[in-house]
């Protein structure tokens, strides 16, 4: 019947193994996109994630197939975020599929996203069609690799497809492979209807679209549903899938993955993982899996001017209607007046935001350093989540806090070890174990803190590595740890802008390491300026910012009128990017580049 020819799958990879230029391919070899139409990549849609070549938003089309068979099927291609910020993104996307195409790299192998991707698609009981990508490269080791696929992973990967997605070799074998591999769907198309969203985004015709995987049932134009997690009804306006644009179809049916617009004026009335049903004849139970996602990285931003906080607070609007995941609210600092508190799913997440807003719209940001949600318990027993370093409770008050904590999986090649462990060490990393992929590669396991890989761990490691380690995480829980609030002050004013929260052994150093930093980029000023870290109260590093000297103006006065023009113009220039804090000017960068450390 119907669903014996449709397949659901998305794809697979370490990051640059090759999936967003499969999926090209794919799209081309169907004849869903001309080649014309694939010079630039279809999938990754958004300009920010074609230059970072990453996939920010899952995305999903539909490609029809004609196999060997004779018979023609029905390809959905689930495409899924390519970064760990995103992992829920994925788990519901992986939710919505028989199967998944993992692409590795012939001349790469496995890699620690390789192997993290294997496992959750493998928790969603997915069939796993393993492609063994870049076989063009003179560096290709095919043949090496399907053994590791085979020993590390244990896939069967004898019939693995050898590709080159640039050139387009052997694209059929993978079509071929998803169609004989890869299960169709099942479930009842009569039963009432459940349907899983796994993405959504919003349309300024259309409004909020919910991208769907249908259960059970179907769903039809004029049906009146509900969000199962909010319980919020809404008429269905139109029900389609994507080839790859909107194309209306009228219905989908169980095993069929689509779309549905119902008039829906926010993405946040679209959850990725909630589950839509009928408002007559409801399912009784949601799909499993749904969860709020909670931000893990947070960050003060405020317009380096301040007159354009109302066009900051537009901005931050018309993002939050298409990304659910971000956050904000209004923020004051004294330091750097009225500006908004924002909460990101990691750091990319945080960086790609932070992007937008300053290409989209135009704008021009101050930044203060990320951080993650501390617990805090005060002697009163009670517990309070702190995600800004200037709200922490008087260190009387605290009783003890408690810090997220991550597992680090690293697979480097073995001479890196000593280099990494030293890394990570630094980072109050906690040995956990060690294992040996092949002799060529090996996995090392951190507990970490989350604080500890938020600012430059990965930089770190890749440079430490010459490039050659990947890395992957997850949250595991909190942990107590004597953690202080480390305070920055500039002529002898708490700059509360600056404040952050460090490991009490890291306090010390941390605090010298960002009054020499601070001391490099405050540009000399008609006074003397100290520049103080302070733990407590108690100063624990010091360094001066030496007044300007006179004859540096007194150069302005009289003389060549073209000289002091230039001058005053320079000044304005660098005043555009300067931040009057108390007394004291700072430029917009250095609230983030005072964490940018070793
Ligand atoms: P993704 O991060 O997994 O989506 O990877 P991309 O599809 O963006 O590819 C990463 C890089 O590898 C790009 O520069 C591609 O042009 C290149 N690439 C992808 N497939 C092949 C291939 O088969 N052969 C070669 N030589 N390069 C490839
Ligand atoms: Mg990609």
């Amino acid at each position: 019947q119907r669903q014996k020819r449709i397949r659901n799958f998305c794809i697979i990879a370490h990051i640059d193994h090759g999936k967003s230029t499969l999926a090209d391919r794919l799209l081309e070899k169907t004849g869903v996109l001309s080649a014309r139409e694939l010079d630039d990549q279809v999938l990754d849609t958004m300009e920010l994630e074609r230059e970072r070549g990453i996939t920010i938003k899952a995305q999903a089309v539909r490609m029809p197939y004609r196999a060997k068979d004779g018979e023609e099927y029905e390809l959905n291609l689930i495409d899924t975020p390519g970064h760990v910020d995103f992992s829920y993104e994925v788990s519901r996307s992986l939710a919505a599929c028989e199967g998944a195409i993992l692409v590795v790299d012939a001349s790469q192998g496995i890699e620690a996203q390789t192997l993290a991707n294997v496992y959750m698609a493998l928790e969603h009981d997915l069939e796993i069609v393993p492609v063994i990508n870049k076989i063009d490269l003179p560096s290709a080791r095919p043949e090496e690799v399907r053994q590791e696929i085979e020993d590390v992973i244990g896939l069967d990967a004898s019939y693995a497809p050898l590709v080159s997605a640039k050139t387009g070799v052997g694209i059929e074998d993978v079509l071929e492979a998803v169609v004989e591999h890869i299960p169709p769907p099942v479930g009842d198309e009569t039963a009432p209807l459940k349907a899983l969203i796994f993405d959504s985004y919003y349309d300024s015709y259309k409004g909020a679209i919910s991208f769907v995987r249908i259960m059970e049932g179907s769903v039809k134009e004029g049906l009146d549903i509900r969000m199962m997690s909010s319980g919020r009804e809404y008429p269905v306006t139109e029900v389609g899938v994507f080839r790859p644009g909107l194309t209306p179809i009228g219905t989908l049916a169980a095993g069929d993955v689509g779309y549905v617009a119902a008039s829906i004026k926010n993405v946040a009335d679209t959850r990725v993982g909630d589950t839509i049903t009928a408002v007559e004849n409801p399912a009784a139970e949601p799909l499993p899996g749904y969860k709020k996602v909670n931000p893990m990285v947070y960050c003060g931003i405020y317009p380096a001017d301040g007159a354009d906080y109302e066009d900051l607070r537009d901005a931050m609007e018309k993002l939050q209607l298409n990304d659910a995941s971000l956050m904000y609210e209004p923020e004051v600092s004294t330091a750097l007046g009225f500006g908004f508190r924002c909460g990101f799913l990691g750091l990319l997440h945080m960086e790609i935001i932070q992007e937008r807003l300053e290409r989209e719209f135009d704008l021009d940001l101050v930044t203060t350093a990320p951080s993650v949600v501390y617990k805090v318990i005060r002697t009163n027993g009670e517990m309070v989540l702190i995600d800004n370093p200037a709200n922490l409770p008087n260190p009387a008050e605290i009783e003890h806090m408690e810090e997220p904590m991550v597992r680090a999986e690293i697979m480097a090649p073995p001479d890196s070890v000593g280099t990494i462990m030293e890394l990570c060490q630094q980072k109050r990393g906690i040995y956990e174990d060690m294992t040996y992929i092949e002799t060529n590669r090996v996995t090392i396991r951190y507990r970490m803190p989350l604080n500890e890989i938020i600012y430059d761990f990965f930089d770190s490691l890749k440079s430490r590595t010459k490039g050659y380690a990947s890395f992957d995480y997850e949250l595991i829980g909190y942990e107590r740890s004597e953690l202080v609030k480390l305070d920055i002050l500039l002529n002898g004013e708490i700059c509360d802008a600056l404040s952050i929260i460090v490991h009490k052994d890291r306090a010390y150093p941390r605090g010298r390491a960002i009054a020499e930093k601070l001391k490099d980029v405050i540009p000399r000023q008609m006074f003397e300026i100290p520049i103080q870290a302070a733990v407590g109260g108690k100063i624990i590093a010091r360094e001066t910012v030496k007044a300007m000297r006179k004859d540096v103006l007194a150069k302005c006065y009289g003389g060549d009128i073209t000289r002091k023009k230039k001058l005053l113009e320079k000044q304005k220039e660098g005043k555009k990017r300067m931040r009057q804090v108390g007394t004291v000017q700072i430029p917009s960068e250095a609230f983030m580049s005072v964490l940018k450390m070793d």
